[in-house]
């Protein structure tokens, strides 16, 4: 029997969504219309009166937020609440520039718990459970994040944050962990330790796990399923918009539910910043109904995902996305060719030879791209013959050429000879940005 956190809001009609959300939207306009400077100006260029945005359908008549409108307006520039109201502050890690900083009030804190905690219960956490969190707790969202919604759930909290994988693995058995959250190559590398340690699956109770943070694929879904016992289920967030919990996976694995009444979702071209209709590939944006210190308007995620309304069989009618092959920034343009490194994971993990760590290194030589894919051999191929090597390096070459239409150089290299992460995995080396 599925449950719900929240049945009221996670399984609502439509047309009470939609009413809801018309409702939180223009409220949170006018809000922001009266509070954040940026805001007034850009609508008042735009021609807009918080007045014309009476429901969801005139959301397209308002302009986008960008990061560098964070970061332009850096530190507080964008909180639409006096800094007494304000409770906490985090900051996303600065993987792609300088760092920005969000703001949460005490009913923030609760909002952002309550998407985490829909998140868990999805998972099938209750409050007899364990809660291993693995995230970074400081001024990155995850572990905090995860840590609220645990304990709205009632869970039995063990915050151990990142760092000394061993000890992580000693807590796990020792403590009875049900449930764990981390990145998700955070949670192979607990794997591979385990196995090192001489500690099997069977010696942990893991359940299953919330992993995000960073993309990846079905194919590492089920290596993790696979080596630690558990489920595997996708978590989505972003510092800007409030952290992990912004979309949750449920036990249908397909695609995560988006908690709409709190955040308002469109997916538009990239380019022309037109809005795409469902099931259209494209940005995806975020509108924040329901926050107080933080609430970005049109947010442009530089996320690449796909939106459906399709009937999932979990019995949420909360909107779908699919699960996102990656940030536009991630996109690599290989010989005039759009290529995710999620798709260059699927395809190493689907031929089954080599362990799920890789790096991809690219490079411009004579006016050419070039892309070298180096990827660890497994522990049984690595005592293979040379030959044996070869022919698998040129299997890989194939798949990847004839799957993604490009060329790459292929280099097996020792197992274990790729860096393990704690949080986010660095995959990509892109030489051309320092020519
Ligand atoms: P930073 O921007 O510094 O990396 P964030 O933690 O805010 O810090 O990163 C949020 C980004 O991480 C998202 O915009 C998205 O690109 C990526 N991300 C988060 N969760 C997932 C997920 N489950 N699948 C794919 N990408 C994810
Ligand atoms: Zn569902």
């Amino acid at each position: 029997m599925e449950r719900y956190w929240n049945k009221e809001m996670e399984c609502a009609t439509l047309s009470e969504m939609k009413a809801l959300q018309s409702f939180r939207l223009s409220q949170t306009v006018r809000r922001v219309y009266e509070n954040v400077p940026v805001y007034r100006e850009r609508m008042d260029a735009a021609g807009v009166k918080p007045e014309d945005i009476k429901s969801v359908d005139d959301l397209y008549k308002l302009p986008f937020t960008v990061k560098q409108d964070l970061r332009d307006t850096y530190p507080y520039g964008l909180f639409a609440v006096p800094m007494d109201k304000v409770v906490r502050l985090h900051a996303s890690s600065g993987t792609t520039g300088k760092q920005i900083v969000v703001g949460y009030t005490e009913k923030d804190l609760d909002t952002w718990a309550e998407c985490c905690a829909r998140a868990l219960t999805a998972a099938g956490a209750t409050k007899n459970d364990f809660m291993h969190v693995s995230y970074g707790y400081g001024l990155f969202t995850g572990g905090l994040g995860l840590h609220g919604g645990a304990e709205k759930v009632g869970m039995t909290v063990i915050p151990v944050s990142t760092g000394n994988t061993a000890r992580q693995i000693n807590i796990l058995r020792d403590f009875g962990s049900t449930y764990i959250c981390c990145t998700p190559s955070y949670a192979l590398f607990i794997a591979e330790t385990m196995e090192e340690m001489g500690i099997s699956k069977d010696e942990i109770k893991l359940k299953a796990g919330l992993f995000g943070a960073e993309p990846w694929t079905e194919e590492m879904r089920q290596e993790i399923e696979e080596k630690l016992g558990c489920k595997a289920m996708d978590i989505y967030g972003l510092t800007e918009i409030i952290g992990p919990g912004v979309a949750f996976e449920c036990s249908e694995q397909s695609g995560m539910h988006i908690n709409e009444d709190n955040f308002i979702v469109e997916t538009i071209d990239p380019d022309t910043g037109e809005v795409l209709p469902e099931g259209s590939q494209g940005e995806i944006v975020f509108t924040c109904i329901t926050k107080e210190a933080f609430p970005l308007i049109r947010y442009r995620t530089r996320d690449i995902g796909i939106l459906t309304r399709e009937k999932c069989s979990c019995g949420r009618t909360l909107i779908k996305m699919k699960k996102p092959a990656g940030r536009s920034d991630d996109m690599l343009i290989i010989r005039g060719v759009n290529v995710f490194p999620s798709q260059i994971e699927s395809v190493l993990l689907s031929l089954g030879n080599t362990a799920p760590y890789y790096k991809l290194i690219v490079d411009r030589v004579n006016n050419t791209d070039m892309l070298e894919i180096q990827v660890e051999l497994s522990q049984e191929m690595f005592s293979d013959t040379i030959k044996s090597l070869e022919e698998e390096e040129k299997r890989i070459k194939n798949a990847i050429d004839s799957t993604l239409g490009i060329s790459a150089k292929i280099t097996l290299v020792e197992p274990k000879s790729i860096e393990r992460v704690e949080g986010k995995a660095v995959r990509v080396i892109d030489k051309r940005k320092l020519h």
